[in-house]
């Protein structure tokens, strides 16, 4: 027997909650304060699949310090997993956004086996375990007389799960203390659910991906791209992913540049190490813009980090976010943040964030997303003054301060303590209390 490999621990920083008091609400940072107290020095785990690439590593690198800073002891681990491994969790986190797929009995083994040897590297001496998305959603079921809260965290748009799929990690769904969803649709229908909360993920305004940044400091980086600054750009950042339709984008760009010649086009995605899938498409996508020279087709392997996605969205005459599945879409806070007009895939968490007329656009296809890109270069002026609702709906709803918040509320009402007036969403009691 070897000894079995400990979760790695993600470093990730410092920061101080004082330095949001300008942009959250003076009750929204006492709120925090009132329910940080009880907590003091009560210690946290985040589990995660990886510390790279998609929301939850995003939201993870600002949740935490902020989560420390106001007293709690937080880590962040992420499980061990290969190639093997990882095509399971691909095809499990596919299938439960509703695309058709088995897992045969062999790849239910790889499952349960890594989950093994992961629980094997993981020391239960916390108050409180979150768990985020379906990777780890295993792991609980190894920890029977655990003293900790156990909370899974569900990332991904749960509204039309694949039910064979579903029955597999539902289990141990209904082990855990509690789940947060996005959305309502989101809160499986199954019986001995434990209790369900509801509340969207945020974005860090003050991180190097949406802190201010000039028009002429993005123009000066994605000059660098060999974009060229004096025609439009449009830009989609996401992860080359079906669900996020890149090749639907093209087709959208192809469709403006009949009217709008001189546009360009930027999609910027990164590979995360815990999706195998990310390179096949990104072949599929490069092949299909089929050497267009106005097409930019450029991810982390081109030295694409967070200020450089940053200056891209500043930067776009429209951002686009033409994904036909969304378990929420943070890029499209952060552009909607940077005050973009911002045109996007009328599913999941993105109906909460664009009010279609009103803070941005809607769209079901790709012809619908070439029109409101159109519009967008025809009126800049328009599209500007909803772009700038778009902000102001960010502010209030989207910023990590208020995800702080809520999560502390939840950790207090699981402690039975008073959660300071703040009324977190239960969108299902447990029917048999915990
Ligand atoms: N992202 C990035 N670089 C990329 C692609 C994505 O930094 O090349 C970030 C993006 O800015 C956002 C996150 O990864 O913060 C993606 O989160 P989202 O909710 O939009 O989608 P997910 O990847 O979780 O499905």
């Amino acid at each position: 027997m070897h000894r079995p490999l400990m979760l790695q621990r993600v470093n990730v920083g410092h920061k101080s909650l004082a330095d949001y008091a300008t942009i959250a609400t003076r009750g929204l940072m006492d709120e925090i304060r009132r329910l940080a107290e009880p907590l003091a020095g009560k210690r946290v785990v985040h589990l995660s699949a990886t510390a790279f690439g998609g929301g939850v590593a995003e939201i993870n690198y600002t949740l935490i310090p902020l989560m420390n800073d106001a007293g709690l002891d937080v880590e962040w681990r992420v499980i061990h997993g290969r190639e093997e491994f990882f095509d399971v969790t691909k095809t499990i986190h596919n299938a439960l956004q509703g695309a058709d797929a088995v897992l045969t009995a062999k790849q239910r083994r790889v499952y349960e086996e890594f989950t093994e040897l992961n629980a094997a590297g993981f020391v239960d001496d916390y108050d409180f375990v979150i768990v985020h998305d379906p990777q780890p959603v295993g792991m609980i079921a190894h920890f029977p007389g655990s003293r900790a809260r156990w909370t899974w965290r569900c990332h991904i748009d749960l509204s039309t799960p694949n039910r064979g799929i579903l029955a597999f990690v539902l289990p141990w769904i209904c082990r855990y203390d509690a789940a947060v969803f996005h959305m309502h649709q989101y809160v499986p229908a199954a019986d001995d659910l434990p209790a369900a909360f509801v509340w969207p993920p945020a974005i860090d305004p003050l991180a190097p991906k949406n802190m201010a940044l000039s028009a002429e400091d993005a123009a000066y980086i994605v000059d660098q791209f060999g974009i060229d600054i004096r025609r439009p750009l449009l830009t989609q950042v996401s992860r080359f992913d079906p669900w996020k339709d890149p090749l639907g984008v093209i087709d959208a760009y192809r469709r403006v540049k009949d009217e709008f010649p001189e546009v360009q086009l930027a999609l910027v995605g990164s590979m995360a190490h815990d999706d195998p899938e990310g390179w096949d498409y990104y072949n599929r996508t490069l092949s299909y813009a089929g050497g267009d020279p106005d097409v930019f087709i450029l991810s982390n392997l081109n030295n694409v980090g967070a200020i450089e996605v940053n200056a891209f969205q500043v930067h776009s005459a429209a951002v686009l976010q033409k994904s036909v599945r969304e378990g929420f879409g943070l890029t499209v806070a952060e552009a909607l943040w940077k005050a973009r007009p911002v045109v996007a895939g009328r599913v999941g968490g993105i109906v909460t964030q664009i009010d279609d007329g009103a803070t941005g656009w809607l769209v079901d296809s790709a012809d619908e997303a070439a029109a409101a890109c159109r519009e967008i270069l025809r009126d800049p002026a328009a599209a500007r003054e909803r772009a700038l609702r778009g902000k102001e709906h960010v502010r209030r709803n989207f910023l990590t301060p208020r995800l702080l918040r809520d999560w502390l509320a939840l950790f207090n009402r699981q402690l039975g303590n008073e959660t300071a007036g703040v009324d977190l969403d239960l969108a299902r009691q447990p029917v048999v209390p915990p």
